[in-house]
């Protein structure tokens, strides 16, 4: 699909006090349908959000990667899919920080999201001391190569999100420029990865987006969404971001 895909992620916010949200959500963007729109709740509202939700894709923030067995707290990928998860977020730099995922680990959860019959959104991102030494490029072409699952149907159901870990919940944005070069960059390596197949994944843009920047952070060729933390949590932030990619 070419239509800019406009993803919330809600992290460790929500309760079923939330569902409204997401209902408002759903039922504005019947209005949009030029925007795929989709939320990532906690795995705790999954199930709801799924039945509030008709036209809007709901998925996971994370799943481990093993099908089942003596993991304490954790998810499989097909629990969340049962619970009504059609995709799922792995390496997002949260989980990489705070849980210490390898690229080695993010491609197995990668694996086991696509092998539920889901498709995976990989996040990649540089931190703001790898920018300043100038090796965002070196670190995001390292995440990629070591974090993507390969072989034969597995471009069809990847999704890429460009973090810059400094930009996450900071207030802070790269230039459209700058976010049209990484993306540029991105999309050479999916190719080298995967191919042609490489060259109709998606990647998106996440860190900061708010309805005021999103215009201008979705405007570059290669940026084909928008991966969204805080200002997903209310329908009207949200829809003010689908409304402007729209
Ligand atoms: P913010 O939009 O809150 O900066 O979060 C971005 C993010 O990490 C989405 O996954």
């Amino acid at each position: 699909s070419t239509r800019p895909y406009i993803v919330g992620n809600w992290k460790m916010h929500g309760t079923r006090a939330m569902l409204s949200e997401a209902r408002a959500i759903d039922r504005a963007a019947e209005r949009l349908l030029k925007v795929e729109v989709a939320l990532a709740p906690p795995f705790t509202l999954i199930h709801a959000t799924r039945k509030e939700a008709e036209l809007i894709g709901v998925g996971a923030q994370d799943v481990h990667p093993a099908d089942g067995g003596a993991h304490t707290g954790d998810i499989s990928a097909a629990m969340a899919k049962d619970a009504g998860a059609g995709f799922t977020i792995v390496g997002h730099s949260e989980r990489r920080t705070n849980h210490g995922e390898t690229d080695a680990l993010v491609k197995r959860k990668a694996q086991a999201v696509l092998d539920a019959g889901m498709t995976a959104i990989v996040c990649v991102g540089e931190t703001q001391s790898e920018r300043d030494a100038g090796q965002a490029e070196d670190v995001v072409r390292a995440q990629l190569h070591g974090s993507l699952p390969t072989g034969e149907g597995v471009a069809e159901k990847l999704t890429i999100a460009y973090e810059p870990v400094w930009a996450i919940g900071s207030g802070k944005t790269p230039t459209p420029d700058d976010v049209g070069a990484m993306h540029g960059f991105i999309r050479e390596q999916l190719v080298a990865i995967h191919g042609e197949t490489g060259s109709s994944v998606r990647i998106l843009y996440g860190g900061s987006v708010n309805p005021e920047n999103a215009a201008e952070l979705l405007s570059s060729e290669e940026v084909g969404g928008a991966l969204v933390g805080g200002a997903s949590l209310t329908a009207e932030s949200f829809l003010g971001i689908i409304v402007a990619a729209a």
